[in-house]
């Protein structure tokens, strides 16, 4: 069996508290790679620590989560029956500092995720709206430009309203455009992807990456991104897990492991009727070429 790669898991945040270690160790027992995403800088220093521990097969994207730099996000998550609260602290973003923390390990592979998210604006007064939109830009072209200044990729994260799921992505395919027209350069990944089949595609031309989860494993609500992952090119598609979150078919509800990504794998060759040999060499092709792992 071709190994994996889980292109995007947070097994720095708290639900990996006390098995980080042993998380990291199975999954690198059968597979190749895995990238440790942060959403802060606490949890972008976190995955570095973690990474530094291991000679190869641990890699590093360090970034800020939009909804962060609006909130403080506050989330109980019950995994196999124990509850993990998150708390984060609301963080402004600072080039600086993500400037210095990309730079303090060679395993860091990539700025993200960032990007747009208004999931949750609904808890906001309207009129703040605006003003945390326009927040969550800023940062996003901050860190685009970090970003080209020290060629890495970006992990690029995008959710909606409630009420309008997908305008979002072109919001974000836009800025990335806007950049792109101004004769810089972008690559990355449409990490978790859940626009529709004509956006993806309008990000493929812009020569991104689309990342599918365990969700496409989802026997609910999910047919409209298995049709997506079946239409993609194989050559641009990477698999994740996003661990702790989203475990797929048949571990929905539990704490999510980054080896479950052959779950997402199996998915994908199911859905295209190849074997789950090609999804694996692709796939890790894809990873290893775009993180240069
Ligand atoms: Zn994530």
């Amino acid at each position: 069996m071709k190994q994996l790669v889980d292109s995007h898991c947070h097994i720095n945040f708290i639900a990996y508290k006390n098995d980080a270690d042993e998380v990291i160790k199975n999954f690198l027992h059968e597979n190749y790679a895995l990238m440790i995403v942060g959403s802060q800088e606490s949890t972008s220093e976190k995955a570095i620590e973690y990474a530094d521990k291991y000679e190869r097969g641990v890699y590093v994207s360090v970034g800020l989560h939009p909804i962060d730099l609006v909130d403080e996000a506050e989330d109980t998550v019950v995994m196999d029956g124990v509850p993990y609260t998150f708390k984060n602290r609301q963080e402004d973003f600072n080039q600086d500092r993500y400037r210095k923390l990309a730079q303090f390990s060679d395993k860091v592979k990539a700025i993200g995720e960032v990007g747009l998210d208004y999931f949750y604006f609904d808890k906001f007064s309207p009129e703040k709206i605006p003003e945390f939109k326009a927040k969550q830009k800023e940062a996003l072209l901050g860190f685009m430009e970090l970003a080209e200044e020290l060629n890495l990729p970006i992990i690029f994260h995008a959710r909606g309203e409630k009420t309008d799921p997908f305008g979002v992505y072109d919001e974000m395919f836009q800025i990335i455009k806007s950049v792109l027209d101004n004769g810089r350069k972008v690559r990355g990944v449409v990490h978790c992807f859940g626009g529709n089949l004509g956006q993806a595609e309008k990000f493929l031309e812009l020569g991104l990456y689309i990342g599918f989860t365990g969700i496409i494993t989802f026997k609910k609500k999910s047919e409209e991104l298995q049709g997506i992952a079946k239409a993609l090119p194989l050559d641009k598609i990477l698999i994740e897990t996003d661990s702790p979150f989203l475990s797929p078919e048949p571990y929905r509800g539990k704490k999510c492991l980054p080896q479950y990504v052959r779950f997402v794998a199996e998915k994908i060759a199911e859905l295209k009727g190849i074997s789950l040999e090609d999804v694996a060499e692709t796939t890790t092709n894809n990873a290893k070429n775009l993180f240069s792992i």
